[in-house]
């Protein structure tokens, strides 16, 4: 059975834990955007690059904020835009916001995402820069093609880090810092974050709040555990993610495609 949707996962962080903590916030995100959505891989596949690849150098280590472009963004360009031309193709894109939720105007990753990462895949998609390795092979795009190829490329941007998000598995992380140590303060931080499901967005920093107990050390668990339905009804950048795969019309249709 062919797939339906083939979605290459990208996230700035590094490490073992990261990809498959993406992965499963970006599941737990695709349930809400098409309510009943049947994630079978064989339909849904949701893939990283391959190890090795020399883009994930361009993601990991901040390359990919670097003007002009280095050459393993290129590379990382590239990938990108290839996958969007394919069909079923979509790429989902984690960066920190590195900014809390008030403040996301101001954010530097948001502006270098959209300068430096959007528009070079344009560039790419609209056949500038480097010359394909084979030229035949890339059919030239209409303007609306490219732009239709371009909302493809979707985007998932906590406010302030990933963990302001994983750290919402409050049931997980209160045993996890409290095993380390008898923190009252942390105990009633995560108290406050139950209660108010809007407070970690505004949370500067979050990881270095948690450094002496949980830090990233957790992620993959607190992913298994995130409370999506509870976090998207706060309406931060958990809903601001959900909102805009929503608005991918491709995204909605490939996933709520009937099974036949
Ligand atoms: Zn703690």
């Amino acid at each position: 059975m062919a797939a339906r949707a083939r979605i290459l996962a990208l996230t700035e962080d590094s490490g073992r834990q990261a990809q498959p903590t993406l992965q499963r916030i970006l599941k737990e995100a695709l349930k809400l955007v098409v309510v009943g959505v049947d994630l079978n891989p064989t339909r849904i596949r949701i893939e990283p690059l391959p190890e090795n690849d020399r883009a994930l150098h361009a993601i990991h280590a901040n390359q990919w904020k670097a003007h002009p472009p280095t050459r393993d963004t290129v590379i990382l360009l590239s990938a990108i835009a290839a996958r969007l031309l394919e069909p079923g193709g979509f790429v989902v894109f984690h960066f920190d916001t590195d900014r809390v939720w008030s403040k996301r105007e101001s954010s530097e990753n948001r502006q270098k995402f959209e300068a430096i990462i959007r528009n070079g895949v344009r560039r790419v998609l609209q056949g500038e820069g480097a010359p394909p390795v084979n030229p035949r092979a890339r059919p030239s795009l209409t303007a609306a093609q490219v732009e239709a190829a371009l909302n493809r490329l979707l985007i998932l941007s906590p406010c302030y880090s990933i963990e302001s998000w994983l750290y919402q598995a409050t049931n997980e992380l209160h045993p996890l810092c409290q095993g380390r140590h008898a923190s009252q303060k942390h105990a009633q931080l995560i108290a406050e974050w139950a209660t108010d499901r809007t407070r970690l967005d505004e949370v500067h920093q979050p990881k270095d709040v948690m450094e002496e107990c949980v830090a990233d050390h957790h992620n993959e668990t607190l992913s298994s555990s995130f409370p999506a339905e509870d976090v998207w009804l706060a309406e931060r950048s958990f809903h601001e993610s959900v909102e805009r795969l929503r608005a991918c019309t491709a995204l909605v249709e490939a996933l709520a495609h009937p099974v036949t």
